[in-house]
């Protein structure tokens, strides 16, 4: 079965994606630095509209997409699309959720290490002609308790690869947390208040709702240990960052490490003058792997749709 559906990819996207697309007889346009003003031009000429985290689909542009069956994310989080607009107009939007997991969770191991042990800074140093040896005494991970806000794909991806690091496992999440996987992990289940106030490292893997945003406010921050490290690659408004800056400041938080922000790119963000914080630019799903399994997942889903299969 071959389609003839026009689509449009507005952002940089994994190859694999075109080619399986056009295999099946889709005709592509591939414009990944496309502007919003050229989208509103055109979007009304496509059946389906490829995003990754680029391009916000507003709901300007989507009361426009007149001939859009399909609105895909390629990747997890859907916070670039309005879905009531989407909605409105009879469009499905489809996305990736498991293909960064592995990623972000492996992302998460990286900072927790190079927080224990003040990789960063002892980096700093030497490149500042300093030799840090005597200030840099870490910690192990072994034994500490680990809290992890959200049991979705990556938190509990997260869960069994923390495991083999021997960390002690809390979790919290607002639906029940699967029970095989909380046995094979030893994940005890509590409420945040009590994740917050007995963790020694916590991380956030839950969407940005109404419900998420800044869920990590000063009062949540004022319940965790002064030693304590928060994590956090979901969404930069799930944690107040000015509440963040103030505790880490005052040394009434331990550290942190960022793979999101409140505003992206986070250019000049004055965590930044802090020792105790690591920053990436959301480079969550940002591998080789993580794009190529998400432009698959996401060909193929779109073929599945147009087959009528799912
Ligand atoms: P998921 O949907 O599989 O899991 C999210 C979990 O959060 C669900 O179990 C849900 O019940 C839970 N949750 C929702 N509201 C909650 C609340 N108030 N308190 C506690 N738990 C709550 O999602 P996922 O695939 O694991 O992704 C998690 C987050 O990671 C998303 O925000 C996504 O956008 C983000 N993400 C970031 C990157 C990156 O590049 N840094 C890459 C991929 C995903």
């Amino acid at each position: 079965m071959s389609f003839n559906e026009s689509v449009l990819i507005c952002d940089e996207v994994d190859p694999i994606i075109n080619k399986v697309l056009k295999e099946n007889g889709l005709k592509i346009t591939y414009e990944p630095q496309i502007t919003p003003d050229q989208i509103k031009e055109k979007i009304a000429q496509y059946n389906i509209i490829i995003v990754r985290g680029r391009t916000t689909l507003t709901k300007e542009l989507i009361e426009k997409a007149d001939n859009c069956k399909i609105i895909a994310r390629v990747g997890v989080g859907l916070d670039n699309i309005d879905l009531d607009a989407a909605k409105a107009k009879n469009i499905r939007v489809i996305n990736a959720v498991e293909a960064a997991m592995t990623s972000v969770a492996e992302l998460v191991l990286g900072f927790m290490l190079a927080l224990a042990r003040q990789i960063t800074i002892g980096d700093r140093g030497i490149r500042d002609g300093e030799w840090l040896k005597n200030e840099l005494v870490g910690t192990e991970l072994k034994g500490k308790y680990f809290g992890i806000i959200g049991l979705g794909n990556i938190g509990k991806r997260l869960g069994r690869l923390a495991k083999g690091l021997h960390m002690n496992i809390i979790g919290f999440d607002v639906i029940p947390i699967d029970e095989e996987f909380s046995k094979d992990v030893g994940l005890m289940k509590t409420d945040l208040d009590t994740l917050l106030q007995s963790s020694d490292y916590v991380s956030l893997h839950v969407p940005l709702l109404d419900s998420t945003h800044h869920m990590i406010d000063a009062k949540k921050l004022s319940l965790m240990k002064k030693t304590a490290k928060i994590i956090n690659t979901s969404r930069g408004g799930v944690i107040d960052e000015e509440a963040l800056y103030e505790a880490l400041k005052n040394g009434n938080l331990g550290g942190a490490a960022l793979d999101v922000f409140e505003n992206e790119p986070a250019i000049k963000n004055k965590l930044a003058t802090l020792d105790n914080v690591i920053l990436t630019p959301h480079i969550g799903a940002q591998t080789k792997e993580a794009q190529s399994l998400a432009a698959n997942v996401i060909a193929e889903k779109i073929i599945q749709i147009l087959r009528g299969i799912i």
